[in-house]
């Protein structure tokens, strides 16, 4: 489905064209699925490459439509930016996600929680206690909630410095998400009390695939490893969908592993499971 721009609004329609939602706009619609609960959250494993154990999830937005099914982030998150309806559907996220990580506490107690902040969410002076808000109303410990925030909002918000500082006084961990594709400038990392990167899925891509791009995006993903290493900061590898993929991050030190090799984003009852059953095994 896609959302497209309509006179003042937005409608859904589907990949024909047929419209879906008449005359109710996508904006309405997405103010009455908060109310009527219709968000739901998926969870990506997150792995530690040299060990192979679970160390933590990434919670994935998506709107359960009555009509139109399961609806991805890219769907409607822009015009939720847009409209700053995502500021109170991140905090949504945000307290949903503790709620989740504190509830899978007795089988996994180290479990880290990642929580995608959108532009908006982090330009917002409430930020700090919306964040409080959520540790505290669910009981998380505050190092087990990771924060991504891409390299634009960073570059962006004047504020990024102070905002930064004060997420890490709260104790939480903050990531940088789709490292490598946004504002170019590596000024920051030195500058900012940031934990670690997300390398983007694009470049992990091309490693051992054996297309004419290969070379480049090993190359680009060794050297943002040693970057990051020599900074201090922890790496996630984003994207990973093969087993040849898998074996060339670990050979090279990669912290930590996502993709749909290792696990899709599940729903908390899939991901529930695969918890109790690494927990046997
Ligand atoms: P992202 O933060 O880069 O999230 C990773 C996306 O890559 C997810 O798409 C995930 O399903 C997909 N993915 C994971 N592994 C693989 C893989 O091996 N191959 C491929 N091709 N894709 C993989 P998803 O769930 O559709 O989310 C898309 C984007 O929507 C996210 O990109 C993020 O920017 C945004 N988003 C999702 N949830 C939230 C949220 O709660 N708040 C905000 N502000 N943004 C969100
Ligand atoms: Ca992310
Ligand atoms: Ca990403
Ligand atoms: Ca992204």
């Amino acid at each position: 489905y896609q959302a497209k721009r309509r006179g003042g609004g937005y409608a859904v329609y589907t990949q024909g064209g047929e419209e879906r939602l008449a005359a109710i706009t996508l904006e309405t619609a997405l103010n009455r699925a908060l109310e009527r609960q219709e968000f739901v959250l998926h969870y990506q494993p997150q792995w530690e490459a040299r060990t192979g154990r679970m160390v933590g999830v990434e919670a994935l937005l998506r709107w359960q439509h009555p009509e139109l099914g399961l609806v991805p982030p890219a769907d409607f998150i822009p015009l939720a930016e847009v409209t700053g309806l995502i500021v109170p559907i991140g905090a949504w996220v945000l307290r949903q996600a503790c709620e989740q990580a504190v509830a899978w506490t007795s089988l996994a107690p180290e479990l880290r929680m990642s929580v995608n902040l959108s532009a908006r969410q982090f330009l917002e002076p409430n930020l700090i206690e919306t964040v409080t808000w959520a540790l505290q109303t669910s009981g998380l410990s505050p190092e087990r909630l990771e924060l991504e925030l891409t390299e634009s909002m960073l570059m962006q918000a004047l504020e990024a410095l102070g905002t930064l500082h004060r997420l890490k006084d709260l104790g939480v961990r903050v990531v940088v998400d789709d490292f490598g594709t946004g504002y170019s400038n590596l000024a920051y990392l030195k500058q900012y009390p940031i934990d670690g990167l997300k390398i983007d899925r694009s470049f992990t891509a091309g490693v051992a695939s054996g297309l004419p791009a290969a070379g480049r995006d090993e190359a680009l993903v060794k050297a943002v490893m040693n970057l990051a290493g020599a900074l201090g900061l922890e790496v996630t590898v984003e994207g990973v969908e093969t087993p040849p993929q898998l074996d060339f991050l670990r050979e090279h030190a990669c912290d930590y592993v996502q993709g749909y090799l290792t696990g899709r984003p599940q729903d908390a009852r899939a991901l529930g499971a695969l918890l109790e059953g690494r927990r046997i095994t």
